[in-house]
């Protein structure tokens, strides 16, 4: 070959390796372009009001977007990695973990509550729903989350939870209340083969403390029986008022005789409480306690006719169910 036309092919060369190395420069351009655009969502997130967070295939975090970091008061490296389970409160974070770890794991959605800690140091409750997300080509690239600020919901459901389950009056349970909590102990009983017992108590002579004292006097003094039965039940024991001057306790895990004994125990100091003119401060208890095969119904009216045989037997008596 000669010298003027080797010279050519190193031009040649020269050229082909320009142009390759404009077209590798051209498709990286286009990779950061393409990869820019993918990222483009996350300026979408960026303001949400929802607190959204990512996750990579490693299940940790690699992003927050702006609402997250204004509520936690954090900055982004510190809420990277797992960092962000560091404002998760201490009774949440084991189960959160967990819910997270294995639904990561499997691939699965999932949605979960915890108090995550704002940035005045105060426990805010979070609803948290995570989703897997994908490439285009179905390649599993790690989670995407959205998380929402539950907190006054939270407050509302518990005062009307309290409100559904509460005697205006006295404050203590209602019979809504004490309906749900015997039918739970009933299925416990059968279930579980425990004791369970009723008592069923009834002011004796209320009309007579209206009758003559006045309504007012008479509601107070279902507020004062009330706080003296409170007072004296166990904390497993539910006491709630049954119907106008009657109350119910509900004694789990107690056979007739300790229920028995327990009433007579009520009995005693609603009798020995003093309220300014009100002579008549005594009560009749009616006891029944849970048989293999009972429903609500058949325990209620045991006791019932219990507190029924005290009230013929001269008030202020306590009266077992005859077994
Ligand atoms: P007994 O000894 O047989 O139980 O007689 P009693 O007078 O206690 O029973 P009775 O059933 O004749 O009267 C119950 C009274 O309780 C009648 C009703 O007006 C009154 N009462 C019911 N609920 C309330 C309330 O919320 N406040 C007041 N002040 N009175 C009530
Ligand atoms: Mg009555
Ligand atoms: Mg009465």
């Amino acid at each position: 070959m000669s010298v003027g036309s080797q010279g050519n092919l190193v031009t040649e060369l020269e050229e082909k390796i320009k142009k390759l190395e404009k077209e590798n420069r051209r498709l990286k351009e286009a990779q950061v372009e393409i990869n820019t655009a993918k990222e483009l969502y996350l300026h979408i997130f960026q303001e949400f009001p929802a607190l959204i967070w990512r996750a990579n295939t490693e299940k940790l975090c690699d992003y927050f977007n702006t609402t997250w970091l204004n509520l936690t008061g954090r900055s982004m490296e510190q809420e990277y990695g797992n960092g962000w389970a560091e404002g998760v409160h201490p009774d949440d974070v084991d189960r959160c973990i967990e819910i997270y770890v294995s639904h990561f794991d499997r691939r699965e959605p999932f949605s979960m509550e915890y108090r995550l800690k704002n940035r005045q140091g105060e426990y805010r409750w979070i609803l948290d729903y995570g989703r897997p997300y994908y490439d285009l080509d179905g390649s599993f690239l790690g989670y995407i989350g959205s998380c929402y600020d539950i907190t006054e919901s939270r407050r509302n459901e518990q005062r009307l939870e309290k409100l559904s389950t509460t005697d205006a009056l006295t404050k203590i349970y209602n019979r809504y209340k004490l309906d749900t909590v015997l039918s739970d102990e009933i299925i416990r009983s059968k279930r579980y083969g425990h004791a369970l017992s009723l008592i069923i108590m009834d002011i004796d002579d209320f009309k007579m403390v209206n009758d003559t004292h006045g309504h007012h006097t008479g509601d107070l003094l279902l507020k004062n029986i009330a706080q003296i039965l409170q007072n004296n039940i166990r904390e497993a024991d539910t006491l709630g008022r049954w119907g106008g001057e009657e109350f119910m306790v509900i004694c789990p895990d107690t056979d007739l005789n300790g229920s028995t004994l327990l009433a007579d125990k009520l009995r005693t100091a609603i009798e020995g409480y003093e309220l300014p003119h009100v002579t008549s401060k005594t009560a009749s208890f009616g006891v029944a306690s849970f048989n293999t095969g009972d429903e609500c119904i058949d325990l209620v009216k045991r006791a019932d006719s219990a507190l029924y045989s005290a009230k013929n037997g001269g008030k202020n008596r306590v009266e077992a169910e005859i077994r």
